[in-house]
């Protein structure tokens, strides 16, 4: 299993209401914080479940690193 760091972009296996299946993690935790690149909603997701429903880790994006 990859490491999840704030600021990683990845890609969900089901696609947002929006047309993204993109997300940036903004908190990491119990819970797993993200944020929409579509539409910018953001979500919490029990780790487990962001597990399951994680595709893949596409990169870090730095400009989002600090976000809280
Ligand atoms: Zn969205």
């Amino acid at each position: 299993m990859q490491e999840i760091r704030t600021g990683d972009r990845v890609q969900m296996r089901k696609k947002h209401p929006c047309g993204s299946d993109v997300w940036v993690i903004y908190r990491v935790g119990a819970d797993i914080g993200m944020r929409c690149t579509g539409c910018d909603r953001r979500v919490l997701l029990a780790r487990p479940v962001f597990n399951k429903q994680l595709k893949q880790i596409l990169g870090h994006d730095e400009m989002n690193g600090g976000e809280t």
